[in-house]
């Protein structure tokens, strides 16, 4: 039995599926998932002792690679003040303002521990603003696992979603028609400005902007889920990219330095809402945590360098142009879409299976879900892409 599969059975005996999050267990994929020792720059290295270049980056958060020095270098002076104090702290205002600074939409925000909780924060706010109750989502989008946005899971009393209006991205009419029927009870309208779970989804030109009408006319927060864009495609998000400015933004990932984070935030008028300004109640122990704000901190100073992005989607765009050729030599019907440094990679059926399989043998790790979103970070090296299209050409064949 190799190790994987060892320290796999191991694992099951004490955390549900063996795994800390559903996806890891390479469910859609089939067989033991890689379990990972340590990861520097664009590379995880497996308890099975081998190297893998990661295009999942967890799931996004290490933008500047594993591992990087000065998020590392950061988090040591951190640590070694103390790792929580349930208190007030000034890198706090620190963090805000570097966020403020690249997102200016986000006038006033909050800190909390996940892009879940983000989400589930916003939307509360956003209720307690407008004194509404439903909320427009999208089919094709993931928000995190709040009840209210989990239409397809055991556990949810149908009650808890008849709030939840679902509509189809990139289709304005079924916006347009969700508001229809629930004619003036709309509190917010909630999109991923580009869909990264659900393999990548662009917004059709004017959809986002659409959506940006549409919540005015009817008096709705339009609230943009930024988990995976934001610090991502561009240093000002997609809101940037796309100059659609949202009413609440919902960050994690990359703000939080890949460390267990998320903020939402947005106009001072709604944000003031929130307890103990107002009366819409949230909080957390470890919210505004010091580790996580201080690897924040290391990487958006990163990010703010000359050039970073230019860098980072002329790589993606050197890797996704290499895999539509590989896919076209081989006649294979590989769909490759990609933004800035986002990618997906998706294939008919089973075919998926196969071809994952084939590069992780060849050490080449991308997210184990065709539906996931693979990530390239600053850390990719020429000769890593070079190395992943040698074993797309291989896998193809
Ligand atoms: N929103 C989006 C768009 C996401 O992709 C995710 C998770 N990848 C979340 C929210 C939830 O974030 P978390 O896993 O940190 O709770």
């Amino acid at each position: 039995m190799n190790i994987n599969d060892k320290l796999f059975r191991e694992a099951k005996k004490y955390i549900a599926g063996g795994v800390n999050s559903p996806v890891r267990s390479f469910l859609a994929v089939g067989g033991a998932p890689i379990f990972i020792r340590r990861a520097k720059g664009s590379k995880l290295y497996g308890a099975d002792g081998r190297s893998y270049v990661d295009y999942c980056q967890s799931w996004g958060a290490t933008i500047l690679g594993h591992a990087h020095p000065a998020v590392v270098a950061r988090l040591l002076q951190a640590i070694s003040r103390g790792t929580s104090f349930g208190a007030p702290t000034e890198d706090e205002t620190v963090l805000a303002k570097k966020i403020k600074d690249a997102l200016p939409s986000m006038e006033l925000m909050r800190f909390v521990n996940s892009g879940t909780e983000a989400v589930m924060s916003a939307l509360r706010v956003a209720r307690g603003y407008t004194n509404k109750k439903k909320v427009i989502k999208f089919r094709e989008s993931y928000h995190g696992h709040a009840d209210s946005l989990l239409s397809k899971s055991d556990g949810v009393p149908g009650e808890f979603l008849m709030h939840t209006v679902e509509a189809a991205y990139n289709d304005l009419h079924s916006v347009k028609a969700a508001v229809g029927r629930h004619n003036g009870g709309i509190a917010a309208i909630l999109v991923e400005p580009v869909c990264g779970n659900y393999g990548v989804i662009l917004p059709k030109d004017g959809f986002l902007a659409g959506l940006r009408a549409i919540a005015d006319r009817c008096g709705a927060v339009l609230i943009f889920d930024e988990v995976i864009t934001g610090f991502r495609i561009s240093r000002e998000g997609a809101q940037g990219y796309f100059g659609v400015t949202p009413d609440i933004t919902c960050l994690g990932k990359i703000a939080g330095g890949g460390l267990p984070f998320g903020v939402y935030g947005g106009r001072r008028e709604i944000m003031r809402k929130v307890a103990p300004l107002g009366e819409v109640y949230q909080a957390g122990t470890l919210a505004g945590n010091p580790i996580a704000v201080n690897a924040g901190i290391a990487m958006l100073d990163e990010l703010s360098k000359d050039g970073i992005y230019d860098i980072l989607e002329e790589k993606t765009e050197g890797l996704c142009d290499g895999l539509r050729r590989e896919s076209k030599r081989a006649g294979a019907d590989l769909n490759v879409v990609n933004i800035s440094s986002i990618f997906s990679v998706s294939l008919e059926g089973g075919k998926f299976k196969k071809f994952f399989h084939a590069l992780l043998r060849k050490g080449i790790y991308i997210s184990p879900s065709p539906f996931e979103s693979c990530f390239l970070s600053l850390a990719h090296t020429k000769g890593d892409i070079d190395r992943t299209l040698e074993a797309v050409r291989l896998a193809l064949e």
